[in-house]
């Protein structure tokens, strides 16, 4: 137990093999056009353990209620469910405090809020932000609405063919007047993981703030925003194991507590009166209105699940998975690699030189191989490399050696085909 009563995050508890933990998932056991699912979309949602399913149940089933307002044991069952999952998601990115967890609906609504309300207070005409080439357009429109609002100017940090960020130019852009730098931790289109710590300590050098999007690391890595000392970081809980709606933004206690509301109405407010209204302290003060406590529940099992196995064991299981899917499609006839940075999560996003994504997809999708197609939300990153689109291959914990020969046996059907 600790101070706040509760169970400590339980990192690598679990021990169970690999076989016995993809076990955890009902949905993995379907066959999808009569053959075994193999699922290599989870970088755009992962699939959902059995912990985290009966957490959800259990919530729906015993204590469904609002949070915060009642005085009666449901409500407070609810209120407790949720809190606790907020202290689990401060303690799983090892912020200060659970105060400086804010709930969202996820990350777009992350960034968003950061925008609305530090973004509003802080930027102004004249002033920079700068932006990854790889981001996910969530990390790119907001800043873009803001700059067209205030008149600030957003300079782009390049990126190599590889895929991996160009420090020396972002060195130079981090000149005056910069305010934001925007940042994926790990990139959806291409894997690259990115040196977010070195990219705020030097931000930080030059006096700016740093917008981490941290989506595709919470599944994979160990996050430490201490350590990174990172201003804000975001993520969705749909991929990393648990229900859609839910995430969450975190943000330096000192910032927070300077910002303004996101959205006004209930659950956020001290007073209210028709002579003006207060507001409630950091970090209700963000949540408006009746928040997703079933899906906070259930991120808060997500997290529980993530941690008990292990996130080291995570990362060295999911480099070798990666590492053989990619020596293993670089022997196809025609194929194409995107993203070949030293430092690489678990994404592989490719294409045969004459067949367009979209037929890929739909191909191995009659293999029961699932994979996503298209821009990934990163159309700039396409436009850099020249390309269209993509098909990308995701990985995750619950992926195994079979479904990497099922996938690459669905290649060459396509290939085949094509022949
Ligand atoms: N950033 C990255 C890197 C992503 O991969 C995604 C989801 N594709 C998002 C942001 C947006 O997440 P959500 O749709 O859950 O808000």
């Amino acid at each position: 137990m600790d101070a706040q009563g509760l169970e400590p995050l339980r990192e690598g508890d679990d021990a169970r093999s690999w076989r016995e933990i993809r076990e955890d998932f009902p949905v993995l056991k379907q066959h999808v056009h009569d053959k075994p699912l193999v699922y290599l979309d989870s970088a755009a949602s992962s699939q959902m353990p059995q912990q985290v399913l009966d957490a959800l149940i259990d919530y729906h089933s015993n204590y469904h209620s609002n949070v915060h307002r009642g005085v009666h044991t449901l409500s407070q069952r609810a209120t407790n469910a949720y809190e606790r999952a907020r202290l689990q998601a401060a303690r799983y990115i090892n912020a200060r405090t659970e105060r400086e967890v804010i709930f969202v609906r996820g990350a777009t609504e992350g960034i968003n809020l950061v925008m609305q309300t530090w973004g509003r207070e802080n930027i102004a005409d004249g002033d920079r932000i700068l932006i990854s080439a790889m981001e996910h357009h969530a990390n790119i429109v907001p800043w873009q609405m803001l700059a067209e609002r205030t008149g600030a100017k957003i300079d782009v940090i390049p990126m190599s063919d590889k895929g991996e960020l160009d420090m020396s130019a972002y060195r130079e852009l981090l000149g005056k007047d910069v305010k934001l730098v925007c940042v994926a931790h790990v990139s959806n289109a291409l894997g690259t993981i990115n040196p977010v710590a070195e990219i705020i300590s030097l931000a930080h050098e030059h006096g700016a703030k740093v917008m981490v999007d941290g989506c595709q690391a919470a599944p994979h890595l160990p996050i430490d925003v201490q350590d990174l000392d990172a201003d804000f970081y975001t993520f969705s809980s749909h991929k990393m194991f648990g229900p859609t709606g839910i995430g969450i933004v975190y943000g330096k206690f000192s910032l927070l507590e300077q910002m303004p509301p996101f959205q006004g109405g209930g659950d956020m407010i001290d007073t209210v009166s028709w002579e003006g209204t207060t507001y409630e302290d950091v970090p209700q003060r963000f949540e408006a209105g009746t928040p997703s406590i079933a899906a906070a529940v259930g991120m808060g099992a997500a997290i529980d699940y993530i941690a008990g196995i292990g996130r080291e064991r995570i990362v060295a299981r999911e480099h070798e998975l990666l590492a053989l899917a990619t020596e293993k499609i670089l022997t196809l006839d025609k194929i194409r690699v995107f993203g070949q940075a030293e430092h690489k999560a678990a994404v592989l996003s490719f294409d045969f030189e004459d067949i367009h994504p979209n037929d890929i997809g739909m191909i191995l999708d009659t293999c029961g191989v699932a994979v996503r197609t298209g821009q990934h939300c990163a159309e700039p990153v396409m436009t850099r490399l020249g390309i269209h689109a993509t098909a990308r291959a995701s990985f995750a914990l619950y992926n195994n050696e079979d479904d990497i020969e099922a996938f690459i046996d669905g290649l060459l059907f396509v290939r085949d085909l094509f022949a």
